[in-house]
């Protein structure tokens, strides 16, 4: 199914045969996943739909021992594809339920992100700067630019952005001065929040 939809990245379909994705959803994550009320999300959202993962790993065109940045650990799939695919991955969410939640999940599975934090996304991760590309796992209603200014000259930034739904967006770092944009089709995801609960 994967291939008929165009992703044809070996490294990622690998990594996604490798990632037990049920063990990532579970009742009490659909409970605290998206307690933001002003944005009534359906259940099915709360992890993203494997397509949209392989979609936005492809993007990145990862090679073993980037530093990847993830914007949005939620239940941590996707997190655990990137360690799959030999990426160091730094990775932040703000909902502290979820990071508590999704902290002992991968003890138990043995994931290891190089840093997984408790905070806001929108400020990156200055002192672990630049990152090889980053991935931004909500939709974000512009592109913030302090994420763009923490990306390595040559590095990604794989970003969906809209409100209501989403255009997945690959900003490349030409210079440290210039950025290339391409886009894709639309996605759908819970809202790039600021600040942390
Ligand atoms: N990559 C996740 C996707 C989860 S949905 C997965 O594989 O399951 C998006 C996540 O982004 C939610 O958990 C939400 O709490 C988080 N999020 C939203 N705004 C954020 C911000 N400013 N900083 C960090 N995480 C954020």
């Amino acid at each position: 199914m994967m291939r008929s939809k165009g992703i044809s990245d070996e490294s990622v379909l690998n990594a996604m045969n490798q990632v037990p994705r049920h063990l990532f959803l579970d009742s009490s994550f659909l409970e605290h996943a998206y307690q933001n009320k002003a944005f009534p999300i359906g259940a099915d959202q709360t992890i993203s739909h494997p397509y949209t993962v392989a979609f936005q790993s492809q993007l990145l065109q990862l090679k073993p021992g980037h530093k990847v940045l993830e914007i949005g650990t939620g239940s941590g799939y996707q997190c655990a594809v990137l360690l799959e695919m030999k990426a160091q991955v730094y990775t932040i969410e703000r909902q502290n339920e979820l990071y508590k939640k999704t902290s002992l999940l991968f003890g138990k599975l043995n994931y290891r992100p190089k840093k997984y934090v408790f905070g806001d996304g929108y400020q990156g991760l200055p002192e672990e700067a630049p990152f090889d590309s980053i991935i931004v796992t909500c939709g974000a209603p512009e592109i913030p630019q302090t994420l763009l200014s923490q990306v390595k000259i040559g590095g990604r930034l794989v970003i969906p952005v809209g409100s209501d739904s989403q255009i997945m967006t690959l900003i490349i770092r030409e210079s440290a001065t210039d950025f290339s944009k391409e886009t894709f089709g639309e996605f759908r995801f819970v809202p790039f929040l600021g600040g942390k609960i």
